[in-house]
C-alpha cells in the first residue's frame, strides 16, 4: 500500500499531468488561431500524451490500493505573444513536471517504496525525451523567428508527426 505522503504526491501528479494537457491544448489553440496547423497538431499530440501520463499515475494509485483524489487544475491560456513564447511555455511546463517527478522519486526512495521505481524510472526517461524534443523545437522556432518562410516550412514538417514520434 501507498503511504499517505506518496498517495498525495501521486494525486498531485495526476492533476499536474492533466494541467499539462490543459496547457498544451491552449498552446494548440493559439497556433491554430495563428494559421500554423502543423504546430497546432504537434501540440495536440502532446496534449494527448499528457492525458496518458495522468492515466498512468491514476492507474498506479488504484493498483496500489490508494485513493484517487482529484485536485483542481489551473486555467490555461490560448494567448501568446509569439510562436517562440508559446513553445517556451511548453518547455517551462515540461521542466516543472520533471522537477515534480524527481521529487516523487526522491520520496519513494526515502520510503523504500520499490514498486514505485519502475513507474518513476519510465517517467524520468520520458521527461528526458520531452525536454529534448520541446527544447529542439524551441531552438528551431528561434532560428525561424526572423524568417516567415522558415516558420511555414517548420509548420509543414510538424504536421507530419504521428503518435509514435
Ligand atoms: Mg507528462
Amino acid at each position: 500500500m501507498l503511504s499517505e505522503a506518496l498517495e498525495q504526491a501521486y494525486n498531485d501528479q495526476i492533476a499536474m499531468e492533466f494541467g499539462a494537457a490543459y496547457k498544451y491544448i491552449g498552446i494548440a489553440a493559439y497556433f491554430d488561431s495563428e494559421d500554423l496547423p502543423g504546430f497546432s497538431h504537434w501540440m495536440e499530440m502532446q496534449h494527448h500524451e499528457e492525458i496518458e501520463h495522468a492515466h498512468k499515475f491514476y492507474r498506479f494509485v488504484l493498483d496500489r490500493e490508494g485513493t484517487v483524489r482529484l485536485g483542481s487544475i489551473p486555467s490555461a491560456t490560448s494567448e501568446y505573444e509569439s510562436a517562440e513564447a508559446a513553445v517556451a511555455a511548453a518547455l517551462a511546463s515540461e521542466r516543472a513536471v520533471t522537477a515534480a517527478i524527481n521529487a516523487i522519486f526522491a520520496r519513494a526512495q526515502e520510503e523504500d517504496d520499490f514498486a514505485s521505481f519502475p513507474l518513476l524510472q519510465w517517467f524520468v526517461e520520458e521527461q528526458v525525451e520531452e525536454e529534448a524534443s520541446v527544447g529542439e523545437l524551441l531552438a528551431q522556432v528561434r532560428r525561424a523567428s526572423t524568417n516567415p518562410a522558415a516558420l511555414l516550412m517548420l509548420d509543414r514538417e510538424l504536421a507530419g508527426r504521428t503518435s509514435e514520434d
